[in-house]
């Protein structure tokens, strides 16, 4: 048998590093709520939340979630907006709703049953490479690599790789060494070990070389100054920054909003009209404009909220913000609707609107209380944002051009 948990003496090398490996990981693993048994739905949420965010931070949503969603037929059964309500804040929403759509591909034709191996988990939306060999291994024993950035660094730093870790061919080599000593019996145990390995102790910067398990087989440790040199990182780039305006419409004590498209960047979520501030256009010029282009109201005169400043994962935006009034015969050409303060606890919203809804009711100049501040009930900033799309954000009256794409 290959590998195990004795680290016995005399073994083969490659069986020591992984009974090494294993050994450290059994005494020190964290008590991850996900990790209390091999519950392939837990494990999935879990692997799922995990793609774009850390442990600590994504703890509380993972408890939140299969709270609310405790099985794959409870979250098949949830409406769409149920389950980005409960994802509010994570971020990267389009894990949500893959998740979502998957549930449903396991709860209608795969009659509630898990897929098995590989290949089957990597059938479902929203489940790549990385996430289908770690629930392969995990979840069914399958001795499979599961290669992220995360063991994608410890790797490079334990076999002196040299080369770009963000490159396929690099990646692939990566995991052909490691799985020369995969051990067969735990697959999905060496694993979460050379991933907690990896936020623990092998970290981006600093690793703690002295702590670490492979320490003595360590290329990286043994032959460089600083080992946290490698995988060298590229140059960061400055974030792009925009400046939008948005518009609160309100009418007999409700505000205007609009649901984003389903797919794309903060897909699902409802915000308030605006879009991108044009070169020599003024914020309330622009305000008109996109009002008028995305929903076809005109208001009177409006009142300024000031600034809110909000940053995603790939760039930041100021937005300026509009109260105006429509007349109770109002009738946005847009899809949409009028919401009451109250019912934002219950609608899923993007951490910059919740910003916004909170300077207004905080300013005093918006509308009658009538229920929970979205402001307050909502967790800390944003874990992450989500990868750019093409996509429109909104569902305008008209078109939106290019350039006045900006979620909020
Ligand atoms: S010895 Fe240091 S560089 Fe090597 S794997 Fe361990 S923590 Fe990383």
């Amino acid at each position: 048998m290959r590998g195990g948990r004795s680290g016995r003496s005399g073994a083969p090398v490659s069986d020591r590093r992984a009974a090494l490996l294993l050994a450290w990981f059994d005494a020190h693993r964290r008590p991850l709520p996900w990790r209390a048994d091999l519950d392939p739905y837990r494990r999935w949420v879990a692997e799922v939340l995990l793609q774009q965010t850390r442990v600590e931070q994504a703890r509380p949503y993972f408890d939140r979630f299969v709270a609310q969603f405790p099985s794959v037929a409870a979250l098949a059964r949830a409406p769409r907006e149920a389950v980005l309500r409960v994802w509010q804040g994570a971020g990267y929403y389009a894990r949500a709703r893959h998740l979502h759509d998957a549930a449903r591909q396991v709860a209608g034709d795969g009659a509630g049953v898990f897929p098995r191996g590989r290949d089957a988990w990597a059938t479902l939306p929203g489940v790549g490479p990385y996430i289908a060999a770690a629930l392969a291994s995990q979840v069914d024993g399958e001795a499979v690599v599961a290669m992220d950035a995360n063991v994608a660094r410890v790797a490079s730093r334990w076999f002196l790789e040299t080369g770009d870790v963000r490159s396929a061919r690099v990646r692939a080599r990566l995991a052909a060494r490691l799985a020369t000593f995969l051990p067969r019996d735990r697959p999905g145990a060496f694993n979460e070990a050379l991933m907690e390995l990896g936020e623990t102790i092998c970290r981006p910067t600093a690793p703690s070389c002295p702590d670490c398990p492979v320490r003595r087989s360590c290329r990286a440790a043994r032959e460089l100054d600083d080992p946290g040199a490698i995988p060298r990182r590229p140059p960061s780039r400055p974030k792009p920054h925009v400046r939008a305006a948005v518009v609160v419409v309100e009418r007999g004590g409700r505000w205007w909003m609009q649901r984003r498209p389903d797919r794309g960047f903060l897909g699902g979520l409802w915000e308030f009209p605006g879009g991108k501030i044009e070169p020599r256009e003024s914020p309330e010029a622009a305000a008109r404009r996109e009002l008028a282009e995305e929903t076809g109201l005109r208001v009177g005169p409006l009142r300024t909220a000031g600034i809110v400043r909000h940053a995603y994962s790939h760039f930041s935006v100021d937005l300026h913000v509009f109260v105006g009034t429509a007349p109770a015969s109002a009738r946005p050409g847009s899809p949409g609707r009028w919401v009451a303060p109250g019912e934002l606890g219950s609608l899923p919203i993007a951490r910059g609107t919740g910003k916004i809804v909170s300077r207004i009711r905080g300013a005093g100049r918006a509308f009658p209380d009538s229920g929970s501040d979205p402001g307050r009930t909502r967790r800390g900033p944003p874990l992450g944002g989500e990868a750019r799309s093409g996509r429109s954000p909104r569902q305008g009256r008209r078109a939106s051009t290019a350039r006045s794409r900006v979620p909020r």
